[in-house]
């Protein structure tokens, strides 16, 4: 106990460490710091462990730290994982310009809920809503924060205490926190389940229905696909059981493609050919296939898009200035058929040219890392975002064989570059997929890899 009594006097006082920085540092940041460090140094030395208790050594350990809170935690990382629309790293990266353009929304004062010929309040889903309403043949239109949001709110408006009707087959979970029982659940909307998990014929929905009835739902399959002996109803016959008994029919539709999708033997139909079914609401995701903010995008019906603006609830969903102009300089782009979009660019990509840009990636390090097997695979990337989920993508990539415990370590080492690569590991190997990688980022990976795989 002596011994600890002792060793906790040697720690250095707050005012001896705060002496040792300048006034460049902020002090209350510098103070927030000690707090927690030399915390940790009493519980060392409770715990008996050995630890450093000079001044000059805890002062370069809480400069490393104050330096990592400034850096943040947020960076910029190169994505080599081949999956275009990776919910992990952000979905779709977005366009350059528009963000561009947005800076000037932004950064200043907007017309965002004000009208001027009137010199009165405005509308701020106008913005988006004139551009949508042309792109997808929808009478009006809403954007919410996202499009879990945008199934919860139209749950909410129209089928509270109410049933709605769902195939057994489409109860879906998306990315681990999209539970669409759950979201029923907490939008009052009672789950009537019909039909069963591979086989759903019209005649299920029709005696589904009963008094409680409001709406009947269909939801893209977005991550899996059910095959085998299979039944699935159209979007058609929805929307005409739905209007023959006087029921609102909606199409979750995910990913929504603006314009037809089309990828190996992949097609996701546009929203505009969903509403050709007579669908009366279709909702969608803004930072999946459409290569935009993250948002919900609700389109359909006026009177319905009307009643969703009376509902509470979409003053909490509100999307703010920044998605507004990034959305709507996105879609002028649709527009305009500028298809130049970073996600635009990686569908484009054939894997002829993907070969090349492999090639050339690989012989710079086959000639920096000489000892190391460095080759060019072919790969199979995905769309990622619920679109396609079955389509895997022609690709290629860079593969470096490693030692079976040199794996996790070069991995974690890229991992943590200064900015940070992101591969993937199969059996003996690192794999690189080089359609997700940008141009401007080719020698910033090359530099990575270099640093990686060097000797700690
Ligand atoms: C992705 C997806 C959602 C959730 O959309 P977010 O924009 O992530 O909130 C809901 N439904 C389907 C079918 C999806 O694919």
């Amino acid at each position: 106990m002596g011994d600890v009594n002792q060793l906790l006097r040697k720690i250095p006082k707050v005012d001896e460490l705060l002496k040792m920085f300048d006034s460049s540092f902020s002090k209350d940041l510098l103070k927030y710091l000690i707090n927690d460090l030399l915390e940790e140094k009493r519980g060392s030395i409770k715990r008996g462990e050995n630890t450093e208790l000079d001044i000059q050594s805890i002062s370069t350990e809480l400069k490393d730290r104050y330096l990592n809170f400034i850096k943040g935690s947020l960076f910029r990382v190169i994505n080599c994982t081949g999956i275009a629309i990776h919910t992990n790293f952000g979905r779709s990266p977005i366009d350059e310009d528009v963000f561009d353009d947005a800076k000037e929304l932004v950064c200043g004062y907007s017309n965002l809920e004000y009208d001027l010929e009137k010199g009165e309040r405005g509308e701020r889903y106008l913005h988006c809503s004139n551009y949508i309403n042309y792109l997808t043949g929808a009478e009006d239109s809403i954007v919410v924060n996202n499009n879990a949001a945008a199934v919860f709110l139209i749950l909410n408006t129209f089928a509270k205490e109410c049933e709605v009707i769902v195939s057994r087959g489409e109860l879906i979970e998306i990315g681990g926190s999209f539970r669409l029982p759950e979201v029923m659940m907490e939008s009052g909307a009672i789950l009537r389940e019909v039909g069963t998990t591979n086989k759903t014929r019209p005649i299920d929905y029709i005696n589904g229905i009963n008094e409680k009835s409001s709406l009947i739902m269909k939801s893209h399959k977005s991550n899996y696909k059910i095959v085998g002996f299979t039944e699935d109803v159209s979007l058609e016959e929805i929307a005409s059981i739905s209007k023959k008994y006087g029921l609102v029919s909606y199409y979750d539709a995910g990913s929504g493609a603006i314009e037809d999708f089309f990828k190996g033997d992949c097609f996701e139909s546009s929203i505009k050919n969903n509403f050709k079914s007579g669908v009366d609401l279709i909702s969608f995701s803004g930072d999946k296939l459409l290569g935009g903010p993250q948002c919900g995008i609700i389109a359909g019906r006026k009177d319905l898009i009307g009643k969703l603006k009376k509902n509470q609830i979409l003053r909490m969903l509100r999307v703010d200035k920044l998605t507004i102009s990034i959305l709507q300089g996105t879609l002028r782009k649709y527009i305009l058929n500028k298809k130049d979009k970073p996600i635009d660019r990686i569908f484009e990509a054939d894997s002829d040219k993907l070969k090349k840009k492999s090639k050339r990636i690989a012989n710079i390090l086959k000639n920096e890392l000489a000892d190391l097997e460095i080759g060019i695979t072919e790969l199979k990337g995905f769309t990622g975002g619920g679109a396609c989920p079955m389509l895997e993508i022609e690709s290629y990539g860079i593969f470096i064989n490693l030692k079976e415990s040199d794996l996790q370590r070069v991995a974690r080492k890229l991992r943590n570059f200064t900015t940070p690569i992101i591969c993937r590991i199969e059996k003996d190997r690192l794999l690189f997929d080089v359609s997700t990688v940008f141009e401007k980022d080719i020698n910033i990976l090359i530099e990575g890899i270099k640093w990686s795989i060097e000797k700690d």
